[in-house]
């Protein structure tokens, strides 16, 4: 029995985790879903965007399935990757038939440091011409999503892990981090194998040639922005997940937000709130269901027929989420 804390937000997050919650209710899998608030409404209803009994909910899940938040996302999201520690970022790159993406025979993942480089020390002022960041990179933490990367390898069939850093420049800090990718990277010897590139050649091996990657681990702002690059290469919003891994819990979600455009008309692809979903069956172990949840999917984008329009279809939300049911073992 898995307690998984589900808070749907805004907007369309409510929509796609609805037919998500069903599509987990149909696997053979013991779950005891708890609901909290998040988000705009929950601000507007109760005063916070971010409640205690929620981030209490959260701490005491197992996992965390997440949908959206409207203009509160940063606060909300932010806050509880800080309250669950979470910090790995996952973010699939594959590709999938019936979608935008760029290269139809793409799967790997990029593994992002979420907890420091650039982006949590706070930019102080400086003076008059100019300002100033600081940048901070850790042994533990390093080692800790290092580690994270090449577990990850062995646990899902992956030969090979890819550190990516700009040491030549940044010789202290990702040196650093370069050290470290190399001394953990012997305690997988004969398993996985290690390889490091500077962070600008990477951003163009993800065009010349993305098939050749695995697990990608970097630092904070690398992963946010070969992420997104990775994310481009694939394809719509629509069919895009994301984990947030911690040392004891994890949250995912749709890389998509509240989509204020098409909330409310019951279109919205549900597909990345699936997959997302699927990614917790992964970190729950779940590795048979995960199975038959990923192939489920692949048989209703290889089909084509039951598409919501961001796909090119007229399928609405609960109907894709059906239709991956059906095509469930
Ligand atoms: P927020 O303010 O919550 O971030 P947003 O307006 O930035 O919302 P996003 O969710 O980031 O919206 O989406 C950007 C665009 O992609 C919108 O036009 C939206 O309709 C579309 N989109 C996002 N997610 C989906 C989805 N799951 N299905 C279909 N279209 C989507
Ligand atoms: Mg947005």
């Amino acid at each position: 029995m898995y307690n998984i804390a589900v808070i749907p937000g805004d907007g369309i997050g409510k929509e796609v985790m609805k037919a998500c919650i069903n599509v987990l209710k149909s696997l053979d899998i013991d779950f005891n879903f708890t609901y909290g608030e998040a988000g705009d409404e929950c601000l507007l209803e109760n005063g916070e965007a971010l409640p205690d009994t929620t981030i209490e909910l959260a701490k005491n899940a197992d996992a965390c399935l997440f949908g959206a938040a409207g203009e509160t996302a940063a606060d909300v999201i932010v806050r509880l990757r800080q309250e669950l520690n979470l910090f790995a970022n996952l973010r699939p790159v594959k590709s999938y038939p019936n979608t935008n993406a760029l290269f139809n025979n793409l799967d790997f993942m990029i593994v992002r440091e979420n907890t420091e480089g650039i982006y949590v020390a706070k930019e102080e002022e400086y003076t008059e011409e100019g300002a100033i960041a600081r940048r901070i990179i850790t042994k533990k933490a390093s080692k800790r999503i290092i580690d994270y990367a090449f577990q990850f390898a062995k646990n899902n069939n992956k030969s090979k892990v890819t550190g990516v850093h700009k040491a030549n420049v940044l010789k202290v800090t990702d040196g650093l981090f370069k050290e470290v990718l190399y001394e953990v990277a012997k305690d997988y010897e004969g398993e996985v194998e290690v390889e490091d590139f500077y962070v600008d050649a990477t951003a163009m091996y993800l065009i010349t040639r993305p098939e050749s990657f695995e697990v990608i681990v970097t630092t904070n702002l690398f992963g946010d922005i070969l992420s997104d690059e990775g994310a481009g290469l694939v394809g719509g919003l629509g069919m895009i997940p994301s984990g947030n891994i911690g040392e004891d819990g994890a949250l995912f979600e749709p890389v998509h937000g509240s989509a204020p455009d098409i909330a409310g008309k019951g279109i919205a692809n549900p597909m990345a709130m699936i997959l997302s979903a699927s990614m917790m069956l992964n970190y729950l172990e779940e590795y048979e269901a995960e199975e038959n949840l990923n192939n489920a999917i692949l048989t209703v984008l290889n089909e084509g027929k039951v598409l919501t329009p961001d796909l090119g279809g007229t399928a609405t939300t609960t109907e894709v989420g059906e239709a991956i049911i059906s095509a469930l073992n």
